[in-house]
Order: C-alpha cells, then sequence, then structure tokens
C-alpha cells in the first residue's frame, strides 16, 4: 500500500448563528459574545428555568430559510422541533431545542471552484434550525459559564461526504461564509464563534468499495486551522490503516500550540440523543407564499455578483472571484467604482487586489475589516483618480500617500498638496531636467549607444531623481526617448 492509494472523504459539519435582534425562542437581546460582560444577555428561558414557554423567532426562521434557499435547498412544507437530550453545564435545560425528522430544509448544494478553474458541486444533505448552548471557559480547576449565547438562533448545515481534500474544504468552508455574509444573516467572524466549522474526516483506499470509520475534528476556530487539522488527520488515518491498526471513531480537537490533532473523546457507540418532538412548540406551517416571499428578498449572491464583474465590468475571473469573496471587500469595491467616473474596473481591481491587500497583510488586519480602517472607499477612489489625471504617480502613492491615509484618513487631494507631492508632467521642465541628466552622464550615454538598451534606465533613474521622484513617469521616458534617439 502506498500514500497515493488513499482519497481523503470530508463531511462539513457547520454551525451559523442567524443575528437577530433577539432569540430564538424568547425575546431575549443576541449580544456580541466578545465584547458583552459574561451573562449580561440572559432570562429565565436562556437560563432554562422551569415554567418558560418557548415562541419560535419568526425572524430567525426567515433568515434561515434565506441561507437555505441561497443554497438551492428544497423547503418541505412543515418543520418540527425536537428536544435533543443530554446532559451539559452549557445547557441548563438537559436538553437543546433542535429539529430532527422535519428539518427547515433539505437537498441543496454549493459550487466550488477548484484550483484548476473548474467547478465542482458539494450537495447539502439538510439545514435545521437550533438554539445555540452557553459557552464554557476553564480556568484552572474551575469552569465559567457565560449563557449570553445560550438560546441564540443557530442554522446547522450538514453537507455530503462529497468534499475530496482540504482545498476542497477550505472552498466550500469560503463560499458558505461569503453567502452567509452576502445575505446578512451572519459576520462570519469566526473569532467570535459565530460561525463554526466540524469536519468529518475519512480515507479512504482504492480498493474499497465502502466508506471507512471517520473522525470527527471540533472547535476549529479558523478556515486556516480548519485546513491544517484535517491535513494532519488524514495522515494520521492512514499511518494508522497501513500499519495495521484501524481508526478509532472519536471526537478530535485541535491543539494550536502543539499544531497537531487531540484525541478528546472516543465514541464506541453512537451518541443518543433520545430526541423527541418538542411538545411547547407547534408544528410550523412553511406555506408556498412564505417561501416565494422570502426569495424575492434574496439579495444578490456571490456566484451571481462574480458573474456581473465579469460579464458587465469585463474584469478576469480571477479578480472577479477575490473580490467577491468577502462582501466587504466586494462592496468597497463598488462604492469606488460608483464614485470614482470614468476608472476603469481593472484598474480599480488592480488597486484594491495589489496595493490595499498588500497594506492590510502588512498591517494584519482582515480584509472583512476594510470599513473599520482609516481608508474609506471615497477617499481611496480620489486618489486612483488623481493617478490616473497624471497629479501624482503611483510610486508616490505606493511609498507617501496610502501610509499618511492609512494612519489619518486625511483626504487624498489634501495630502498631495500640503506634502507636495503633486506630479511634475510640464513637458519643458521635464525636457530640460532629462537634458541635463543626459550631458552629466557621458559614460551611461555612450553605454546605451554602444548598444546597451538596458542602461536607459539608469539615466531614467537620474531624471527622475533630480525632479525628486515626482516626475510624470510615462513623459519623463518618452523624452528621455526621444533625446537619446536624437543622438544615434
Ligand atoms: P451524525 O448524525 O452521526 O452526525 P451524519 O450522517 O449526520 O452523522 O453525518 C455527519 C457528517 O459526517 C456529514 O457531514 C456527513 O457528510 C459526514 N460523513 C458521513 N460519513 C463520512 C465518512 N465516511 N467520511 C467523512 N465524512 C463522513
Ligand atoms: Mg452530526
Amino acid at each position: 500500500m502506498a500514500v497515493s492509494d488513499w482519497t481523503t472523504i470530508i463531511g462539513l459539519e457547520v454551525h451559523a448563528e442567524m443575528l437577530t435582534a433577539s432569540k430564538m425562542f424568547s425575546n431575549c437581546p443576541v449580544v456580541d459574545s466578545v465584547t458583552a460582560a459574561p451573562n449580561s444577555a440572559v432570562d429565565p428561558l436562556s437560563l432554562g428555568m422551569p415554567g418558560t414557554l418557548p415562541v419560535i423567532n419568526m425572524k430567525a426562521m426567515e433568515y434561515g430559510m434565506m441561507v437555505a434557499l441561497a443554497l438551492n435547498c428544497e423547503i418541505p412544507p412543515f418543520n418540527q422541533f425536537a428536544r435533543k437530550n443530554y446532559f451539559y453545564p452549557d445547557l441548563p435545560k438537559g436538553y437543546q431545542i433542535s429539529q430532527y425528522d422535519h428539518p427547515l430544509a433539505i437537498k441543496g448544494y454549493i459550487d466550488i471552484e477548484l484550483e484548476d478553474g473548474s467547478t465542482k458541486r458539494i450537495n447539502v444533505t439538510r439545514a435545521h434550525m437550533e438554539e445555540d448552548t452557553g459557552k464554557l471557559t476553564h480556568a484552572g480547576l474551575s469552569s465559567l459559564v457565560d449563557y449570553n449565547r445560550a438560546g441564540v438562533p443557530l442554522l446547522e448545515i450538514v453537507s455530503e461526504p462529497e468534499i475530496r481534500s482540504s482545498y476542497e474544504a477550505e472552498a466550500y468552508a469560503r463560499k458558505l461564509r461569503s453567502i452567509l455574509q452576502f445575505l446578512g444573516v451572519n459576520h462570519g467572524d469566526m473569532s467570535k464563534g459565530v460561525l463554526r466549522f466540524e469536519a468529518n474526516v475519512s480515507v479512504m483506499h482504492k480498493d474499497d468499495t465502502e466508506f471507512r470509520q471517520r473522525t470527527e475534528i471540533k472547535n476549529l476556530n479558523s478556515i486556516r486551522i480548519m485546513v491544517r487539522a484535517i491535513d494532519v488527520e488524514v495522515q494520521r488515518q492512514i499511518k494508522l490503516w497501513e500499519s495495521g491498526e484501524a481508526v478509532k471513531p472519536a471526537t478530535l480537537g485541535w491543539d494550536e500550540s502543539a499544531a497537531n490533532i487531540t484525541i478528546q473523546r472516543y465514541k464506541e457507540r453512537p451518541d443518543e440523543y433520545r430526541y423527541f418532538p418538542e411538545p411547547d412548540l407547534p408544528i410550523l406551517e412553511v406555506s408556498r407564499e412564505w417561501v416565494a416571499e422570502v426569495r424575492a428578498k434574496l439579495p444578490e449572491l456571490p456566484d451571481a455578483k462574480k458573474q456581473r464583474f465579469v460579464e458587465q465590468l469585463g474584469l478576469p475571473e480571477y479578480d472577479a472571484g477575490v473580490l467577491v469573496a468577502e462582501k466587504a471587500i466586494a462592496d468597497y469595491f463598488e462604492t469606488i467604482l460608483a464614485s470614482a467616473e470614468n476608472i476603469q474596473a481593472k484598474t480599480v481591481s488592480n488597486w484594491v487586489t495589489g496595493d490595499l491587500f498588500g497594506l492590510l497583510n502588512a498591517e494584519k488586519v482582515e480584509r472583512e475589516a476594510i470599513g473599520e480602517t482609516n481608508i474609506s472607499a471615497e477617499n481611496f477612489a480620489k486618489m486612483i483618480v488623481l493617478v490616473d489625471k497624471g497629479t501624482v504617480n503611483a510610486g508616490t502613492v505606493r511609498k507617501k500617500i496610502l501610509p499618511i491615509m492609512w494612519e489619518t484618513g486625511k483626504d487624498a487631494a489634501q495630502i498631495v498638496e500640503t506634502e507636495g507631492l503633486a506630479q511634475i508632467s510640464d513637458a519643458n521642465l521635464i525636457g530640460d531636467t532629462v537634458q541635463a541628466a543626459i550631458d552629466e552622464n557621458p559614460d551611461i550615454v555612450q553605454r546605451y549607444l554602444d548598444g546597451n538598451e538596458k542602461v536607459i534606465n539608469a539615466i531614467f533613474g537620474k531624471a527622475m531623481g533630480k525632479l525628486r521622484g515626482k516626475g510624470d513617469p510615462a513623459v519623463v521616458r518618452q523624452a528621455l526617448q526621444e533625446k537619446l534617439n536624437a543622438l544615434k
């Protein structure tokens, strides 16, 4: 047996909070889990007090349906909530209200792009609504519990085991995340736990006719970590099978400091949740009118936006894909286009995916947080227009203007003025300067005339130096070429 004889099999289970104003079954507010004081957004229902009765949050159902429709799901005619019984301190009632036999949605799919540019369809088995649990924090021998999250509407989206590599898992996760962001139901910030991925992983030998035992990796705090965890787990499983041992069913975690899989518990038998219909909630009928209403309200989704960027704006597929991957970036790009007249979409795309992304990387700011930086899309648009009109050159923008905009948020035109960065395009001045550069560097000019064309860049550099880097590069280059041609 060889490593190449094995195929990776992955099914993803995704938990996405639906960020409504109130919780799934009461009017208790939903708050930011990181910034809000622990247990500041709780009510008798979130705390599982006896005698409380749940009421379905219809807005949460609508959000869930929006996701389901965006994932091309079928919406069955009725929903039934069910109690999923288990005992854990983050679940004060002793059961979670979920859905079992009659979920909100079934049989959808997500199309993902593969490395070779082709598209692959990953089927979605089901999506059901449930309530989130509280959050446990382990501190030494104690555990602290925060019930702010208990009862927050949660949509669980389960994929078929059709994902074949960590690359495909990443593409699926990113596409799903961007759909949630476009719908405005979840901001996708995994560090806040509003979106959580669990990867079910197994491997299959080329002679196998059936799936082998799978494991489940939980607590993956970012898509990058999910990819690494899957890669490590696949290798672990192949090694076990190859050495004649068996993969045991287990729940795994990821230890970031060791960059390794941890085994949280082996489960010999499947979990026994004793699901039964929730007696305190009615069956929820989903009329076709309601589905049509929600469908009509769906905004433009990432795939449609990408296609529009390609067809109407003439952007390359690659650029369009990168721009729509984050809703915040797509919005930023469109705002620039709307505020800068007569600018090529490709020019804007180059600035955004090149210089702006470079800046975000260097400053370690996530792309989705672009709206929180000092550089507004309108100001960025002004800067692009200044370059396009020849007022400043691109090099000056990169080195001087962008850093100031980043730090201060000052207006691009104002920075150009106060810093004296306006480009020199005056043909006479440039002509004289280029002539001076030629006169002062006879050796280099001679090498050029002897056939070493590349040294033209050295003379160009001398001329630009004399202009303190502010010469319009195109004008300088043209003047230089003309003057050198005359010497030939
Ligand atoms: P459970 O109820 O135990 O969670 P499910 O049938 O709901 O089981 O499956 C959970 C997830 O596991 C799904 O995403 C599914 O695609 C995935 N899955 C099932 N079998 C395999 C397998 N052999 N390898 C990898 N993933 C699998
Ligand atoms: Mg499961």
